[in-house]
């Protein structure tokens, strides 16, 4: 089969109106009309009875004893950390968004990051075990929506006396061995901004079984301030809105339906490519579920012919966004290469392979199709389009 000259060579561009990395589904504007209208009649934006809804309707299919909105995951972050008084390391993943690690300095900890598996990118149990010496917390990702290994990471951290939060920022709907995560470690924490499966606009969700710290959470998201305003300690403005709290609800009601679908997108994606050599299709463990809130994929440059960056520029020429997700590690970003890391060998070879093309709930399966072509089509051009890239007026960063 021969797919066509790639755009980059001068092809039709099969995108031409362009095929954005992220859309958030979201529901018929009519079918929120009403909910929404109820809000604003009420007057009560914020501290009201949506937020409760959301919360009990998280907790209960959760399964998990208390669930606290906020205004986001990093904020729901900042304060788990805050109420379990993270003061010295806390060992974690550099393969992840940076704001799993900004959480913890603005709590007045200090990331003490760790390297991670080579087929998900996540947490080692076996690196984090022998980092932990002197920690005073564990956090791991679930990324991508692939559940990280929980049940070594909580014995670990059992065993140490540490505290495990969990940033769960993708992981709404995920599952480890049939349980939902959200139920895992001292606190799992999730987001509701629009790159997720869930949305709010912005918003996040703490899940916690332990009502103490659910407790600081909520007295956090509100100043410390339990309503007498003689505040406990220095909380935040972490509160989310009845406005935001509505798109959630909206939006939870169709997570199931999301879920199926990103599952199904990800198979036929993966069918598209099998016969393409070095591209591997991320996918969670045998037995778990995930939300797949990227479609992530690694790219072999020996045997793809390009590399991850080399193959999102000829992606882009035919107006397929793509990004690298987690491209640079946390480790290596201006805001930590002071902070100092030990060697990372996986992290880095994994941020020098990864790549998430476009992936959307309401994604067509002729979008779909067409993207997979065009890899197909890069892939079998690869040595031409890489004379393209390192030839005249090629941009040297992409390397
Ligand atoms: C999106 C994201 C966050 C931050 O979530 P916000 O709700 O935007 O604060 C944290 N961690 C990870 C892994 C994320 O992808």
């Amino acid at each position: 089969m021969t797919a066509g000259l790639p755009a980059i060579l001068g092809g039709a561009a099969r995108f031409p109106e362009g095929l954005p990395l992220v859309r958030p589904t979201l529901g018929p504007p009519e079918r929120l009309a009403g909910d929404l209208e109820a809000v604003i009649r009420s007057g009560m934006l914020t501290n009201g009875p949506q937020v409760r809804r959301l919360e009990e309707a998280v907790a209960e299919r959760l399964g998990v004893a208390h669930v606290v909105a906020v205004s986001s995951c990093t904020a729901g972050l900042m304060l788990v950390y805050q109420a379990l008084g993270v003061r010295g390391p806390v060992v974690m993943p550099s393969f992840t968004f940076s704001a799993s690690a900004h959480a913890v300095v603005w709590a007045g900890g200090s990331p003490r990051f760790v390297d991670v598996d080579a087929e998900r990118g996540l947490l080692d149990p076996t690196a984090a075990g022998a980092a932990l010496d002197g920690a005073v917390a564990l956090s791991a990702t679930h990324l991508y929506g692939s559940p990280a290994p929980v049940e070594a990471l909580d014995a670990l951290a059992a065993a140490a006396g540490v505290p495990v939060v969990y940033d769960a920022a993708h992981a709404l709907g995920s599952e480890r061995r049939g349980i939902p995560v959200g139920r895992f470690g001292s606190a799992e924490v999730f987001s509701l901004s629009p790159t997720k499966v869930v949305v709010a606009g912005e918003g996040g969700l703490v899940a916690t079984a332990d009502g103490a710290l659910a407790e600081a959470v909520r007295l956090g998201r509100d100043y410390g301030n339990p309503g007498d305003y003689d505040t406990r300690f220095a909380g935040l403005n972490a509160r989310m809105s009845e406005l935001h709290a509505t798109l959630a609800l909206d939006s939870l009601g169709r997570l199931d339906g999301h879920l199926a679908r990103r599952g199904e997108l990800v198979e036929r994606f993966a069918a598209g490519v099998a016969d393409v050599e070095g591209l591997h299709v991320v996918r969670p463990e045998e037995g778990d579920r995930s939300t797949f809130k990227d479609l992530t994929i690694r790219v072999d440059p020996d045997r793809f012919g390009l590399a991850a960056p080399e193959l999102g520029l000829a992606l882009r020429a035919e107006g397929i966004d793509s990004r690298r997700y987690y491209h640079p590690p946390v480790h290596r970003q201006r805001a930590y290469v002071a902070h100092g890391s030990a060697a990372l060998p996986v992290t880095d070879h994994l941020a020098s392979s990864v790549l998430s093309p476009p992936l959307w709930s309401h994604l067509t399966d002729e979008q779909l199709d067409g993207m997979a072509a065009a890899i197909v089509a890069i892939h079998e051009h690869a040595p031409a389009v890489r004379g393209r890239m390192t030839g005249a007026g090629a941009s040297p960063s992409v390397r």
